[in-house]
């Protein structure tokens, strides 16, 4: 195809936004990254905790399996940029990578302002014009695009746009959803929007008590209403002022799925390394060591200084009980608490603390081919945007840079 002089407005410089503006000026087009931030990537900065967990060295179909939210529509940009791909393009720009546990990739030196840099360097390298711009609105005429007005009133005529604005979370970052409100105002429909790998708030307040408080290698089991097991998992989290955080929380929430989470039940194994029979043999030689004092005062070898109050009170065995004086059915209640500490889900914590936002532009209107609006010639879309998430383990940046590079092909 003849791509001279034809011109492309992506909007947003996320990273589906640097991928798509990339590759499309690779082409020879003449493209314009439009970011309102006054730097690029400011979410992929905060991202794996300032270490950026960019991909996962799977296989392809285990990208997709990991997607529980239209995975399949994923199958061309998955394929056509890979996880290796993308791997080969980072190290070919630049950046050396490393693989982790559960084959996550993040870049060698744990700074993803090294990714945002290594970006960069490629949206320049491709001659794109990055302009600082809010855009406000996307004109279109006899159902082609025809050009983008922007917040301080210009407009900049186009024959492609890639609406690449990310979702609703974490606000601050400047996803606050402008790319839904355009793409409803050309017929797109936008599917229900809510928020996915979010903290949960507890019916129970006790977590208030031992907030800021971060359990390491815990296990935990999420039920449903009807007592049936929909997640577990094994690792890190952490009591709030509303109830639970953490890496094993957020991949937790992702499995409630569109269900409301309001009664769903979660069990904390704090001891998952002893079975129950060991537990209590253990409880027991520390109530022997403690023999002499008074419950209260006898888990410092067990647990937390701040889980220990709260475990006493669960217990209902009086604090000021002389250890000597507990019974064997106390002691297995004890023993209860710590293998299963059972908290009762109230609600998600709201879409702006959410690392994702679940919902989007529905996919039944988008050619999962190309990334093009089946309403609206010379539209694309890429990232978040679109009705697409996936579990944590570098997903959701794999879906940014492979929807961003087949967006970037196609206009
Ligand atoms: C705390 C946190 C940690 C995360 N960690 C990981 C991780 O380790 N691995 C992983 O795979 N995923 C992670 N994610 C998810 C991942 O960051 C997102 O899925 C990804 O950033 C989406 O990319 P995007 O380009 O679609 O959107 P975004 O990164 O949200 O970028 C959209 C850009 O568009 C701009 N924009 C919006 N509206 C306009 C407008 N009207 N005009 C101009 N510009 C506009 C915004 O300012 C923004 O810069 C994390 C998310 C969070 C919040």
């Amino acid at each position: 195809m003849d791509t001279r002089g034809r011109r492309v407005v992506v909007i947003g410089g996320g990273p589906a936004g640097m991928m798509a503006a990339s590759v499309a000026g690779s082409r020879g087009l003449d493209v314009t990254l439009i970011e309102k931030n006054n730097k690029l990537g400011k979410k992929l900065y905060l991202t794996g905790k300032g270490r950026c967990n960019v991909t996962n060295l799977c296989e392809v179909e285990d990208l997709i399996a990991n997607v529980p939210v239209n995975g399949k529509f994923l199958y061309s940009a998955f394929y056509t940029f890979t996880n290796r791909d993308l791997i080969a393009l980072l190290n070919s720009l630049g950046l050396e990578t490393k693989v982790e546990r559960g084959n996550r990739v993040f870049p060698a030196s744990d700074k993803s302002s090294d990714v945002i840099k290594t970006l960069e360097r490629y949206v320049r390298q491709n001659n794109v014009k990055v302009v600082q711009a809010e855009a406000e609105g996307i004109a279109a005429e006899d159902g082609a695009v025809r050009g983008v007005r922007l917040k301080n009133g210009d407009f900049l005529p186009c024959e492609s746009v890639i609406i690449a604005t990310g979702g609703l979370s974490y606000p601050s970052t400047g996803s606050t959803g402008d790319g839904y409100r355009m793409a409803r105002d050309l017929g797109h429909t936008v599917t229900p929007l809510r928020p996915s790998l979010v903290p949960l708030e507890t019916q129970e307040e006790w977590p208030r008590d031992a907030q800021g408080l971060s359990l390491k290698n815990i296990g935990i089991r999420l039920e449903d209403r009807q007592g049936r097991i929909v997640y577990e998992d094994f690792g890190e989290m952490i009591f709030t002022h509303y109830g639970v955080s953490g890496p094993v929380i957020l991949s937790a929430s992702s499995y409630i799925g569109k269900a409301d989470p309001n009664g769903y039940r979660l069990y904390i194994d704090l001891k998952p390394a002893l079975d129950h029979d060991k537990l209590d043999e253990r409880i027991q030689r520390d109530f022997l060591k403690y023999s002499r004092k008074i419950f209260s005062n006898s888990l410092d070898d067990l647990l937390p200084k701040k889980l220990i109050p709260v475990i006493v009170r669960l217990s209902n065995i009086p604090p000021d009980k002389p250890v000597n004086q507990i019974k064997k059915e106390e002691r297995q209640q004890v023993v209860m608490l710590l293998k299963q500490l059972a908290l009762t889900i109230k609600c998600y914590r709201p879409i702006d603390e959410a690392i994702i936002t679940s919902g989007g532009i529905s996919v039944r209107e988008i050619d999962p081919s190309t990334m093009e609006s089946k309403l609206v010639k010379g539209l694309f879309f890429a990232g978040e945007v679109i009705d697409v998430d996936a579990y944590t383990g570098g997903f959701n940046l794999q879906i940014a840079f492979s929807t961003g590079y087949l967006a970037g092909q196609s206009c």
